[in-house]
């Protein structure tokens, strides 16, 4: 028989925890549309191309992560390792243009081949939003404070960072990378061996790099900074007044770069120190280059994403979930009355716990299990005179209540 262990890196979520992840993903859909942001969603599998193409061949998540396979018709299929290229190709293939700009976000797995170890995963959850055909620096400054928005009213504000970093504007990155070109050329022996075959393709994305000797070329590089350009300036200047205007406190950090490729201009992450190793928890950007990399018309765009299981670990605890009214039927026709009265409970908006079988000691047992707040407690002769005892499980205070009010007695408290 095949292991019964899930596949490494994969997580079951049983019902407290999947309780903490809807509370996220609701949390994060209700702060969107507050921002005029609405879900889509997209396959959870492409064209391997179409990550291939947009993360750049060069990326982490492209050379060592992906999840690539041949499928029984020969193509090339990829699980999304990222929800922005998936969004990227709908907009093309939809004709999105049409609706612009476009305020999306979406939530689901994500599948990157990765070492497991706390908050990184083989299969993990992201939530995020795109916003597509604003060129305007109002847009980052917006996708910043919407992000922020949901880190505030999950209650993680405190133990965030807002980082943040420009990019530059095409121009100002092809001169930032002839300068680094220069001068990790100057170091080449004490580069990695990944870092070796990026500085050819994408030198920019060195200054990403894990590697610890990298990262000691990496601190003494030049800045990026020295490079900008008058419009990467500007853009950079309005983008710090925005979130001065609203309120939202950063730290610049030069050595922020996204680790995929099309990215320009806002670069941003929300880091916390109560993660340990993985202190990113939402990143983002502007990548003006991504849709016309992809075939597309030129189209702006900028977005983040967060990762659901490092929200998760710092919101701890779900919400407590509604205290069921729970029922004890003691005889035959108490518990035929009682399947009623649930059913009439339950349409009535109100969480019923109603034992399978049982005595009044094992059902009230149960209620106490499922942190119940009431019981109603009906034996045949109660019900022959049409009430029942309600008692609070809180105080056990109790007392009898007609039958014919007792909808409205519960639905009150
Ligand atoms: P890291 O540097 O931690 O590997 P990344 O740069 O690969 O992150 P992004 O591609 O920007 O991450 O993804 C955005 C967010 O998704 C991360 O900040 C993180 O919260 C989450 N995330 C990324 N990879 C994983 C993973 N393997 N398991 C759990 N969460 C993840
Ligand atoms: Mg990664």
């Amino acid at each position: 028989m095949a292991s019964l262990q899930p596949v490494r890196g994969t997580h079951d979520l049983l019902p407290e925890q999947n309780r903490l992840h809807d509370h996220i993903a609701e949390t994060a859909r209700a702060i969107g549309e507050l921002y005029g942001y609405h879900r889509m969603t997209t396959p959870i599998f492409e064209f391997t191309d179409v990550f291939a193409r947009t993360l750049g061949d060069t990326s982490d998540v492209v050379t060592k992560e992906m999840y690539s396979f041949e499928d029984r018709g020969g193509e090339h299929i990829t699980l999304r390792p990222e929800g922005t290229a998936g969004i990227a190709r709908a907009y093309i293939s939809n004709g999105m243009q049409q609706m612009s700009p476009v305020k999306v976000s979406y939530i689901g797995p994500m599948f990157r081949y990765e070492r497991p170890q706390k908050g990184r995963q083989r299969q993990f959850h992201q939530i995020g939003a795109e916003l597509l055909g604003v060129e305007q620096v109002a847009g980052d400054v917006e996708m910043i404070a919407y992000g922020a928005h949901i880190l505030k009213q999950l209650g993680l504000w405190d133990d965030v960072t807002l980082e943040l970093n420009t990019l530059g504007d095409p121009e100002s990155r092809a001169a930032y990378r002839t300068v680094l070109v220069d001068y990790f050329k100057g170091h080449f022996d004490k580069l990695s061996e990944d870092s070796r075959t990026r500085l050819d393709k994408n030198p920019l994305r060195i200054l990403d790099s894990k590697d610890e000797g990298d990262r000691e070329l990496v601190a003494n590089a030049p800045l990026f900074a020295d490079y900008l350009n008058e419009n990467s300036q500007q853009f950079f200047k309005g983008l710090t007044e925005g979130l001065g205007d609203i309120g939202i406190a950063y730290q610049l950090n030069p050595r922020l770069v996204r680790g995929l490729d099309y990215y320009c201009h806002t670069c941003f992450e929300f880091t916390t120190n109560t993660l340990g190793a993985q202190g990113t928890v939402m990143a983002g950007g502007r990548y003006d280059g991504l849709i016309s990399t992809m075939g597309g018309p030129q189209t702006a765009g900028v977005g983040w994403a967060a990762g659901v299981e490092r929200l998760a670990l710092m919101v701890g605890e779900a919400p407590p979930a509604a205290r069921p009214v729970a029922l004890i039927p003691m005889g035959d026709d108490a518990e035929r009355h009682c399947r009623k009265l649930a059913q009439d409970l339950r349409e009535a908006g109100i969480a019923v716990e109603l034992g399978y079988a049982g005595n009044m000691k094992k059902r009230l047992k149960r209620a106490d299990k499922a942190n119940a707040r009431l019981a109603v407690i009906l034996g045949d002769d109660e019900l022959a005179k049409g009430v029942a005892q309600l008692r609070d499980l809180d105080n056990s205070d109790q007392r009898e209540v007609a039958l014919n009010v007792l909808i409205e007695t519960v639905s009150k408290g």
